[in-house]
């Protein structure tokens, strides 16, 4: 067997991968599942356009991946399209690298005519020098994350929840188990032949427990949701990769990013009012309302990069990926990492540090993941026709969910709760038909967790109406729930 440490894009993506091949996997994750980077990123689908000129392999492997995800996850990964824009003094020299880019990485680009795009997206500058069309996509990345855990279970895998893989056993240098704590704060031993450091940011400290050290390059990055679907496919800034230079359509919200500095620590660090005023400042290049705009929330992730002697600028580090087994720097044996890479790229590391696996497992199997296709089940058909039970993100009453899963747990299956309202309104008519389910005071409980994880280290970071917008939404819950304690009390 087979313990993946990890329950993000890799981990999972891994364990799939051995699942496939006929290997036993347990996967552990400190958190739930999507608790890291994988649950913080920017749901864009690479078509590769981005890493063309400063990262050719990184913009190959995107271009490949990107097309097989949209084969093999229908509904999760959407090929909306993306366009390059400049605006006027943008460096004409950096076009002409990354149109020859496109061209060595084979991404097809097909130009428009600015005054064409404005009438696709009325928002964007008139300032439109020129415009390319790449084959960019959406990731929802938690429908991907939870279609695989599903099959990976159904499949006989297991997935520990908030578990933390404490230290490694080893005998004669090879790793024999792991010690976890769970969520009651039991400490137990699971015994396996292999383990995959997939642990993204806290790759570093896995190491350390593999006595192994592997020096990671962390980096934050903060992005802004905003209400409104403004723009029907991606719009990135042509020019040399930097801050604020993506919009990325998501259901009925738009994300805007993001930013690159440089982390000690793996654990996200709060957005500030200072980053998020000069996020939308560099946006309103291209969108010159931007600060018009509602935001609904701000967020960070740390990119998991490796790149061993790498210094400096983050941006400038590679997006590709590493596979180490460990036995090879003088580590134990059976204990293989893989770092570094993007979300877009999940499969392909899978499949590399599985095949090193299956090698070491003396198990002769191929990987099988880029022809098994994930279908859509509950998750695609909650957003489908009948009455809403969330207007904002579309989710109909009749399959918002699994009649077991306490009401926060559907926000994160069926996407109610995320739109522009942020759960102020459809909470309260999901609370009702829960309670047609469970019994009522369970319900209001649940609507009680379900308030506390959406507002959790909520702080105004916006001013104007922005801020005041907030403070209606707090005013509404804040009566809401002063009624249920009188209703409780009484
Ligand atoms: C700001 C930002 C924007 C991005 N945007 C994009 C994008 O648009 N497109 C794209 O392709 N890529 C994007 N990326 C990159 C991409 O999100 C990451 O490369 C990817 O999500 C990493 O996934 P992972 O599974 O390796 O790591 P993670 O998702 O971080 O998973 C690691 C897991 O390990 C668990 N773990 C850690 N330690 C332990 C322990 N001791 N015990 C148990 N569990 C443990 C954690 O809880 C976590 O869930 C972005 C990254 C950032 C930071």
């Amino acid at each position: 067997m087979v313990v993946v440490i990890g329950a993000g894009a890799t981990g999972l993506g891994v364990a799939w991968d051995l699942t496939l091949r006929g290997i036993p996997v347990t996967v552990i994750d400190q958190g739930d599942i999507g608790h890291g980077t994988s649950g913080r990123f920017h749901g864009l689908l690479h078509s590769g356009g981005r890493y063309v000129v400063t990262d050719p392999p990184a913009a190959r492997d995107c271009y490949e991946e990107s097309r097989i995800l949209t084969r093999i996850f229908p509904g999760a990964v959407i090929p909306t399209g993306g366009v390059f824009v400049a605006v006027q003094n943008e460096d004409l020299a950096f076009q002409e690298l990354w149109l020859k880019g496109c061209q060595r990485a084979s991404i097809p680009v097909r130009e428009l005519s600015p005054a064409a795009l404005r009438q696709k997206i009325p928002d964007l500058t008139s300032a439109v020098q020129s415009a390319f069309q790449v084959p960019d996509g959406v990731l929802e990345g938690f429908t991907v994350l939870f279609r695989l855990a599903r099959h990976i279970e159904a499949a006989g895998g297991q997935i520990w929840r908030q578990t933390r893989v404490e230290a490694i056993r080893m005998v004669n240098g090879r790793v024999s188990g792991v010690v976890i704590r769970t969520r009651q704060d039991d400490r137990r031993d699971i015994a396996c032949q292999a383990v995959v450091n997939a642990a993204g940011p806290w790759a570093g400290d896995i190491s350390r427990l593999l006595k192994d050290p592997l020096r990671m390059n962390l980096a934050a990055g903060m992005m802004i949701i905003f209400a409104h679907r403004r723009v029907p496919l991606v719009v990135n800034r042509l020019r040399h990769p930097g801050d604020g230079d993506i919009l990325v359509p998501h259901g009925r919200t738009v994300i805007w990013g993001t930013t690159d500095v440089p982390q000690e620590r793996p654990d996200p660090p709060r957005p500030t009012r200072e980053e998020a005023r000069r996020l939308i400042h560099l946006g309103e290049a291209l969108f010159p309302e931007m600060g018009q705009w509602r935001v609904l929330r701000a967020f960070t992730g740390v990119r998991p990069l490796y790149h061993p002697g790498a210094v400096g600028d983050a941006r400038e580090i590679s997006r590709d990926f590493t596979v180490i087994d460990h036995l090879a720097q003088g580590g134990p044996e059976g204990a293989f990492s893989v770092v570094g890479g993007k979300w877009t790229t999940f499969r392909l590391m899978a499949e590399r540090v599985a095949d090193q696996v299956a090698r070491y497992l003396s198990v002769d199997q191929k990987s099988r993941t880029r022809d098994v296709v994930l279908r859509p089940t509950e998750d695609h058909q909650a957003r489908s026709a009948g009455p809403l039970v969330c207007e904002c993100e579309g989710v109909s009453v009749s399959a918002w969910g699994d009649g077991a899963a306490p009401l926060d747990h559907r926000r994160l299956r069926s996407w109610f709760g995320m739109g522009p309202c942020q759960g102020t309104l459809c909470a309260h008519r999901a609370t009702g038909l829960r309670a047609r389910e469970v019994e009522p005071h369970q319900a209001l409980a649940e609507l009680r967790a379900f308030r506390e994880e959406r507002m959790a280290g909520m702080r105004p970071v916006d001013w104007g109406d922005n801020a005041r917008q907030y403070a209606l939404l707090e005013a509404v819950r804040q009566q809401t729930y002063a009624e249920m304690e009188e209703a409780d009390d009484a």
